[in-house]
């Protein structure tokens, strides 16, 4: 797995299966994928009645230079009072998986939810909320225990107000499966056609910056 600036060619051979380019880190699409379920979680948190906020800062888990940024927060529900969300996608065909995935359903998602409680391990009173998704389309245990929660939060509201409660689950799976679906169709058609145009670059170099300066009118 490659991580490597925008435009650089990740120059391994294309397979057909497309298991490369589903979790290739070289270009912008893992990082699309991965932001288009977290914003589906934190609407999902939002629907239930919680403050949600994507990118948190959690100081509990940060030591050093050591920086914690949490995917989503949602925060203010009282069966999810302080809900701490890592997002990771998984891809169960990956070498790394292999040959646990092959014979255990659903190991890459655990394998996921492991590495990620390991890197925040709980700490002043926090814990995270690891949620995996496999590219195939299982979802991790504690991913399936959240939507549940979700779930029996939003029926708990809707009886309050008087109304059904709703399909939400289903709806639910469904956003998130699409938007997976989406990005890894963006990542095959960009590996097999490559992804047109260069990155918008934000900074002008520094000696472009200085003409400027120097600018006589
Ligand atoms: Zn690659």
């Amino acid at each position: 797995m490659n991580q490597r600036a925008d435009e650089e060619m990740c120059g391994e051979t294309l397979d057909c299966d497309g298991d490369h380019a589903v979790e290739c880190g070289t270009g912008p699409l893992r990082k699309f994928r991965h932001d288009a379920l977290a914003d589906i979680y934190a609407d999902i948190l939002e629907e239930i009645g919680a403050v949600a906020r994507r990118e948190v800062f959690v100081p509990e888990f940060s030591a050093g230079a050591v920086e914690a940024w949490l995917d989503v927060w949602g925060y203010g529900v009282p069966e999810l009072p302080d809900a701490l969300l890592d997002i990771t996608v998984r891809h169960p065909r990956a070498v790394r998986y292999q040959p646990a995935a092959a014979r255990t359903a659903g190991h890459a998602a655990a394998q996921g939810e492991r590495e990620k409680h390991a890197t925040y391990p709980a700490a002043g009173g926090r814990s995270i909320w690891a949620i995996a998704h496999e590219t195939w389309g299982r979802l991790g245990a504690q991913a399936e225990q959240l939507l549940k929660t979700c779930a029996a939060v939003a029926a708990r509201r809707a009886w309050r107000r008087g109304r059904a409660p709703g399909n939400c689950l289903r709806r639910w799976r469904a956003q998130l499966d699409a938007a997976l679906r989406r990005g890894i169709a963006a990542q095959l058609a960009a590996a097999r056609c490559g992804l047109p145009g260069k990155q918008r670059r934000r900074q002008a170099p520094a000696d472009r910056a200085d003409l400027e300066a120097r600018c006589p009118l």
